[in-house]
């Protein structure tokens, strides 16, 4: 595996120094995940979309995250987390990291609480409590949720899971890319879009095991930007978290997905909120795919670089559908209908 950077906390900011680390993410690890995924998930489907090739220049394959049964990519890093531990869980989600627990939760016969900001969006409230989780509604933003739900994993001697920077959830979201690139061997490049960054540092990791040539390039919300910038930078930031688009809405750039970004991505581009919303009716108007905003990112990304990806092979995950009525409503909005066009 790629020798990973390592990330030292100094005088209170994170700065990478030469140094490596092994994040202990390799193929092996995102075999093992897919193994034990044959017995909870079915391969999703990835297909052609020509009528989306029309509008973006590029030869589209578009991998169907959002038929999920939790509606989102997540849930194969929480099953294979869960598969190994034995114990209960608490974590801090603004919906399908929580899902992906839940779901896996009760398929190993684990206790599972998730921490909620309010005001929380009531079609995940609804699903997580579907899958047994206990929903627990504490602070006004991620930051609040998550330093309540360690506190209470430490209280009651649960596993805290951290919605990124978990080896384990990125070894099992690698299955996605796994088999994406197993059925599409000749992509030439990934649109990923980057929340924390797991999907994105698995995205990475297996494209360069098992299709080198295939360069990933991660898409992420202008108003959200501290996974885009840390990456920039090179060093850990935090940043303003304004976006409205729930996937997404990290404000600071994490140290297990950054260090293999650092090495792994060959480009990343931020994308307004706006441009997240036509690339969504575009989904449903040109590829009959309902995706939540956070899922029709990497679409919005490739519109952003159609110039440089005119013509090329590109893989674009939908990574979830999970979009609430209201979320439904502002996509159909007229307004949008005009940058589509
Ligand atoms: C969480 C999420 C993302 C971002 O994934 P990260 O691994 O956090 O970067 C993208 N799309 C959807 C639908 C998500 O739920």
């Amino acid at each position: 595996m790629k020798q990973l950077e390592k990330w030292h906390w100094i005088d209170g900011t994170i700065a990478a120094t030469l140094g490596t680390m092994d994040i202990g993410v390799d193929l092996a690890a995102v075999r093992n995940a897919a193994a034990v995924l044959t017995d909870h998930l079915q391969p999703t489907p990835a297909w052609a979309a020509p009528a989306l090739d029309e509008v973006t220049g590029a030869r589209v394959v578009l991998k169907h995250e959002e038929v999920q049964p939790t509606g989102a990519f997540k849930v194969r890093g929480g099953l294979n987390l869960l598969s190994g531990l034995g114990c209960d869980v608490v974590s801090a989600s603004t919906g399908n990291h929580g899902q992906s627990l839940a779901f896996a939760a009760r398929r190993f016969g684990a206790r599972c609480r998730i921490v909620l900001p309010e005001p929380a969006n009531p079609t995940k409230v609804r699903a997580l409590r579907a899958w047994g989780a206990e929903v627990v509604l504490h602070g006004t933003c991620m930051e609040q949720a998550g330093a309540h739900a360690r506190a209470l994993a430490a209280r009651d001697g649960a596993r805290f899971v951290h919605p990124a920077d978990e080896p384990a959830l990125i070894a099992g979201v690698g299955t996605l890319y796994l088999e994406l690139l197993t059925a599409s061997p000749d992509l030439e490049y990934l649109l990923v879009p980057v929340g924390g960054g797991s999907g994105a540092a698995a995205a990475c990791l297996v494209a360069a095991a098992v299709a080198p040539n295939c360069r990933v390039i991660g898409v992420q919300a202008s108003s959200s930007p501290a996974a885009h910038d840390s990456w920039r930078s090179g060093s850990l930031v935090e940043r303003p978290n304004r976006t409205t688009i729930e996937g997404l809405a990290i404000g600071a750039g994490y140290a297990t997905t950054q260090a293999v970004l650092r090495g792994g991505l060959d480009d990343f581009v931020l994308v307004s909120d706006e441009q997240v919303r036509a690339a969504q009716l575009l989904l449903l108007t040109h590829a009959h795919t309902l995706a939540e905003g956070a899922g029709a990112a990497s679409l919005a990304g490739l519109l952003a670089l159609r110039s440089r990806l005119a013509g090329r092979r590109v893989g674009v995950v939908v990574t979830g559908g999970n979009a609430s009525p209201a979320e439904l409503g502002t996509v159909l909005d007229a307004t949008h209908h005009a940058e589509v066009a």
